[in-house]
């Protein structure tokens, strides 16, 4: 590829970390801070709407059988089964948005960034670390959108993930919630020197 197109390439940003520790948040003040330059990767899920999600929002949804199909036909840049569902990054939009000069946004769990890592080793690797695996439970539990033995599912998880933050060239810890998103910005700049 000519190096004028790889200089006006955009970045990618992944993010990751257990469930509950607030990475949507977080993720969604880069986006509101930072927008037009950045946007969202929307991901594919084979799992359910859960409480307000909507269709080409938060996720788009399809059936384990569609899932598997896109697989067939290599659409994912990565993907991964988590908590006994599909994930994965539609490779297309990766790459339209990256050469239309935007930074994206991935919010993947452990085994989808390795796998980003790999392709992209300039990916700028975020992991958002609770205060504490107690504190984490709680506001699992205050979200109130698990069943004990899915709760225990995503507590074990995190526990797992937890190994893998040497994979990441920064971990954020979100004990509060102002600091976390002055962390995150100054990552984002540093990465693309914009304001
Ligand atoms: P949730 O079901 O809570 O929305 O997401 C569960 C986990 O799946 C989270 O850790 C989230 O970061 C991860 N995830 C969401 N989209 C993707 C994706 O496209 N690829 C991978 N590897 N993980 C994803």
């Amino acid at each position: 590829m000519p190096s004028e197109i790889l200089e006006n390439r955009g970045k990618l940003f992944v993010i990751s970390g257990p469930s509950g520790v607030g990475k949507t948040v977080l993720c969604n003040y880069l986006l509101q801070r930072f927008f037009p330059g950045v946007i969202y990767s929307i991901s594919t899920t084979s799992r359910q709407p859960r409480g307000n999600e909507a269709e080409g929002q938060e996720y788009n949804f399809c059936t384990k059988e569609e899932f598997e199909k896109a697989i067939q036909e290599d659409s994912f840049v990565e993907w991964a089964c988590v908590h006994g569902n599909y994930y994965g990054t539609p490779y297309k939009f990766l790459e339209d948005t990256l050469n239309a000069g935007k930074n994206l946004l991935l919010n993947i769990d452990v085994q989808g960034a390795i796998k980003i890592k790999n392709k992209f080793p300039d990916a700028v690797m975020i992991f958002i670390l609770p205060p504490s695996m107690s504190e984490l439970e709680q506001r699992l539990r205050i979200r109130n959108a698990d069943t004990e033995d899915s709760l225990k599912r995503r507590m074990a998880n995190a526990e797992e993930e937890l190994k893998y933050t040497a994979v990441y060239n920064y971990t954020i810890v979100n004990d509060n919630l102002e600091k976390a998103q002055k962390e995150l910005a100054e990552i984002y700049l540093l990465h693309t020197g914009k304001s």
